[in-house]
């Protein structure tokens, strides 16, 4: 068996898909909408109709790791917590610079060699309670496109008191928001670059669904954090990161956003490395654009993967990396954080 049957037979039936005419479904699952005749799988390659029914994967991993959650990144969300992150296989974009290409793009580029492990929902949901870790994330690849397994596992996860978490490019819809709402808590977008053009062409996505499913993330109270990967050349322009910025801040001030620092990968190996100036220039428009939160990533040890009351600017969270070195912020009986020089509420699930 190659990996495309592989995959194939690894899968139950969805819940994310109507049946159309001709013995076709339209899947729900993201913002492509792919509509699949039978015998054949969306443009995310893991979603199968087989005779009218749309399969989707079930009961396996490419990947499962104990992460801390600074390294998702989530920086306002219970923090130096453990995570169990999975992975599976597949996306349903082709970004030109993925940092995890050996298993988003495994089952339409040959170059990228991937397997997977079975497991059971059951069995992931026991080891984070053997473990005692609070949150499983959907992570590594594109969460969106295996949801029904993520909520399978996260619905059994939730009975033992654990949350789940999408690390995600955002390239959802209204009925998939819906569906994983009460089983996850926090949100992580990938918002790539607010060139239409750039995001069709190197991603194979929609910046229009992208902005959407960002306001309708923080519409449906997710804890939300962005992402941005700075790319020289692509998406670090003065006027591209003010609009990235005013856009974020349109929807609200207080959610985080983090700058990470490229290093050319998968089709992108001819870019350069972004420059520590470049991360700052970006940080400081972020901040001019009235963001309360704004984080430079991988880019060494520095002032900005800190945490600041944006009211009296008293220092409330230290990093180093993914460690955390100091924690001020006052965690009220709700989880809400409180800045304790001058009370300001500091947005974010601490508890
Ligand atoms: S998840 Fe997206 S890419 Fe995959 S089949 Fe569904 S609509 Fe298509």
């Amino acid at each position: 068996m190659n990996l495309q049957e592989t995959i194939n037979s690894k899968t139950k039936q969805g819940a994310l898909y109507e049946k159309i005419e001709g013995g076709k479904v339209r899947c729900l699952a993201c913002g492509h909408g792919c509509v699949i005749s039978d015998n054949s799988t969306g443009i995310c390659k893991v979603r199968r109709n087989n005779q009218g029914i749309l399969m989707v994967p079930n009961g396996y991993v490419s990947g499962l790791g104990i992460d801390p959650i600074e390294k998702k990144p989530f920086f306002h969300v219970l923090p130096c917590a453990k995570t169990l992150s999975f992975g599976m296989l597949g996306c349903n974009f082709k970004c030109a610079f993925c940092q995890n290409h050996i298993t988003s793009q495994a089952l339409r580029d040959p170059f990228c060699f991937s397997g997977i492990e079975e497991i059971s929902s059951d069995e992931i949901a026991a080891l984070a309670v053997k473990k005692n870790i609070p949150l499983i994330v959907s992570t590594y690849n594109e969460p969106l496109i295996t949801t029904e397994w993520a909520v399978e596992i996260f619905s059994k996860a939730g009975e033992k008191g654990i949350r789940g978490a999408y690390v995600s490019n955002g390239y959802a819809t209204a009925k998939v928001l819906d569906f994983i709402r009460p089983y996850v808590d926090f949100y992580k977008v990938d918002l790539k670059t607010f060139n239409p053009d750039n995001y069709k062409r190197i991603c194979g996505g929609s910046l229009e669904i992208v902005k959407k499913t960002i306001e309708e993330i923080y519409k449906r109270g997710f804890w939300l954090e962005i992402v941005t990967l700075l790319i020289p050349g692509f998406n670090d322009s003065e006027q591209e990161l003010k609009d990235i910025a005013e856009f974020i801040c349109g929807v609200s001030a207080d959610i985080p956003w983090h700058v990470t620092a490229f290093h050319p990968d998968y089709k992108m190996k001819r870019a350069d490395f972004t420059s520590p100036s470049s991360i700052l220039n970006a940080v400081d428009t972020g901040k001019k654009a009235g963001l309360n939160y704004v984080y430079a990533g991988n880019m060494g040890h520095s002032q900005f993967e800190n945490t600041f009351c944006p009211g009296c600017k008293e220092l409330l969270v230290e990093r180093n990396g993914y460690f955390v070195e100091k924690f001020s912020v006052l965690v009220d009986a709700g989880g809400k954080g409180i800045c304790p020089g001058c009370k300001r509420r500091i947005a974010g699930v601490w508890k």
